[in-house]
């Protein structure tokens, strides 16, 4: 198959990803970067805020249609998030400082959605499996499986899952599904497909990679140096490129511990902390144990009853208790 300069911006390496999908879920022992794993390469310096990509997205999934039409470009004048009827939105962000060099005159466009991080709160958090970090990187939900318990929106440190509060009967969380059952039978996300300016590039994750690193030593002017996502939470399936610094155009500045593995250093940092009071815990609930059996066996049977110069203020029998009945 011969691929045009714009198919290989739109897809890198990424032959073979339908096969790679299978439904299996990845090994939960910790990440680390197999070749199986795909993802998309953002280039916000090639964005223009055409909103293709929303809607594009709005389609595949036969989302609400937004009260806005997708032409209408005001509503990138306020900072939006993804919601349950958007996967994805488009923000703009007006450069804090202006450069020298024109293309930093203008804003910059971001599209946000799910980062399908490597090794995923929202997946750590959710305690019946509904959401899964599959082996090809993409993060699905299976909402047969949710409860309803809203701990993956808590956990996700980008804010991406939203819940369908106004669905009465069968409400899910929502989030970008990258596109996982259109990628399994060889396609392509509908937002990398659509995006005129070949901002979105889906392939394999190294290779995207590479060609971020490849545009940043070639382009040393025009990006800050930094690839988002390659090292925040340890690692995400979407990575980006910018020319202005990331804390500026709307993501967050997270450390490169993935939230899982933090929380269960933490975790097991208390409990080698609380390993030598245990003996003091167990001496606690074995008195806490005596005293309820000494109460349970004091009304019962096990212990001679008390005599009445024995009897406490505390046992003795109330005024008004019926005659011949136990209180
Ligand atoms: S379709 Fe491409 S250029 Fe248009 S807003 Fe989305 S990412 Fe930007
Ligand atoms: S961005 Fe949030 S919802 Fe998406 S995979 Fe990461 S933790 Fe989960
Ligand atoms: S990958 Fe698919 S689900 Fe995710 S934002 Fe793009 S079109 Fe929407």
């Amino acid at each position: 198959m011969k691929l045009s300069r714009r198919s290989f911006f739109k897809i890198v390496g990424a032959a073979g990803a339908g096969m790679a999908v299978k439904p299996e879920p990845a090994d939960a022992s910790g990440p680390g970067l197999q070749d199986t794993e795909y993802g998309c390469l953002v280039d916000t310096t090639l964005c223009v805020g055409c909103r293709k990509c929303e809607q594009a997205c709005n389609q595949r999934y036969s989302l609400p249609k937004p009260i806005e039409s997708f032409e209408e470009m005001t509503v990138l004048e306020n900072e939006r998030r993804m919601d349950e009827t958007s996967y994805t939105v488009v923000n703009k962000y007006y450069p804090k400082n202006i450069g020298t060099l024109t293309w930093r005159q203008r804003p910059t466009f971001v599209k946000f959605q799910c980062m399908h991080c490597n090794d995923p709160s929202c997946v750590s958090a959710c305690i019946v499996g509904a959401l899964v970090k599959q082996p090809n990187g993409m993060v699905t939900y299976d909402a047969a499986k949710c409860i309803g318990c809203r701990y993956c929106m808590v956990a996700c440190p980008f804010q991406v899952p939203a819940y369908e509060y106004d669905e009465p009967l069968t409400p899910q969380v929502r989030k970008c599904t990258f596109c996982f059952e259109y990628v399994a039978d060889g396609g392509l996300p509908a937002c990398a497909q659509v995006c005129p300016r070949e901002a979105i590039t889906f392939g394999k994750k190294t290779d995207l990679l590479d060609l971020a690193r490849w545009k940043m030593k070639n382009n040393p002017d025009k990006y800050v140096d930094h690839i988002y996502g390659e090292h925040e939470v340890g690692g995400t399936s979407w990575i980006y490129l910018a020319s202005e610094p990331f804390e500026t155009i709307g993501f967050p500045k997270l450390g490169t511990k993935a939230p899982p593995r933090l929380t269960e250093a933490i975790q097991h940092g208390l409990f080698q902390f609380f390993a030598a009071p245990i003996g003091l815990y167990a001496a606690l609930g074995a008195t806490m144990w005596l005293t309820g059996f000494l109460k349970e066996t004091r009304h019962g049977a096990t212990l001679p009853a008390a005599t009445p110069d024995q009897v406490g203020p505390d046992d003795a029998e109330p005024e008004n208790a019926p005659k011949g009945e136990t209180p």
